[in-house]
């Protein structure tokens, strides 16, 4: 079934058995019961890897210790030069998810990041709290400013698009359909934001990674300095080698013209 119609059937499924329940002199918290569809909703929303809303790419189909680190919400003006030099120094090629207001502000690490061998892919426009509550039309415009100052810089549109908090809607899957995006997700989160430990992040990511692992990871906080020193030797050690998505799934990164 078509995944919008099965979102809205599931909304209107709530209501109604809510409201039979009500009707029929249900207490309230049987009708509550009732909107639980609504709470699979969420559920299904908040994980990408269900593929529910739409499909997207977690990991790359390999044997080999292949793997491709991938940052998000970039570029910082503080971390994201910090990052690139680790990955010089360890001769890594990685791929970032760029957040379009920020590709405004910082072209010049953008540029960076292109000229060092490094993959880009779109991340939306301003990343706010909010954006899962888009339209169709907000989201394409979300996807389509970030892809043309991306244009700007290199002169190609990026394909790849990463949802913002890995959320997706059936508004989101309508406007990538029209963007012609490959949504990329992972199937290691390292939950490094929140990381206050940067051996246990390191050993949580060391434990989950597989041959093909896309690992999500963010340029925008201190902890990812720490984090990378520790984590490349030791995935070094494993024996896995560092490439960009695009190399992982065998996709091209940009449109072509
Ligand atoms: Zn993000």
């Amino acid at each position: 079934m078509n995944r919008r119609i099965l979102f809205y059937l599931l909304i209107f499924d709530a209501f109604f058995i809510s409201g039979i329940l009500l009707f029929l002199g249900f207490n309230w918290y049987w009708a509550l019961l009732g909107l639980l569809p609504i709470l699979l909703i969420a559920i299904a929303s908040s994980q990408i890897q269900w593929n529910f809303f739409l499909t997207a790419i977690h990991s790359g189909k390999t044997s080999e210790p292949k793997i491709a680190l991938t940052f998000d919400d970039g570029p910082h003006p503080i971390y994201t030069p910090q990052v690139l030099d680790i990955l010089k120094k360890n001769n890594i090629k990685v791929s970032f998810f760029l957040i379009g207001q920020n590709v405004q502000q910082f072209p010049h690490l953008v540029k960076r990041i292109l000229d060092e061998g490094h993959t880009i892919g779109n991340h939306s426009f301003t990343h706010s709290k909010t954006i899962d509550f888009k339209n169709k039309k907000s989201w394409l415009g979300e996807i389509e400013k970030t892809d043309s100052e991306i244009e700007k810089l290199c002169g190609m549109k990026p394909r790849f698009f990463r949802p913002p908090y890995g959320v997706t809607t059936p508004h989101l899957a309508s406007a990538i359909e029209k963007s012609k995006h490959l949504v990329i997700g992972w199937n290691v989160r390292s939950f490094d934001t929140s990381s206050r430990n940067p051996s246990k992040t390191v050993q949580k990511i060391c434990e989950e990674i597989r041959p093909g692992s896309i690992v999500l990871l963010h340029d925008r906080h201190e902890s990812i300095l720490p984090i990378l020193e520790q984590l490349l030797p030791k995935l070094r050690d494993k024996n896995f080698t560092f490439v960009t998505v695009n190399e992982l799934i065998h996709e091209e990164p940009f449109h072509q013209a």
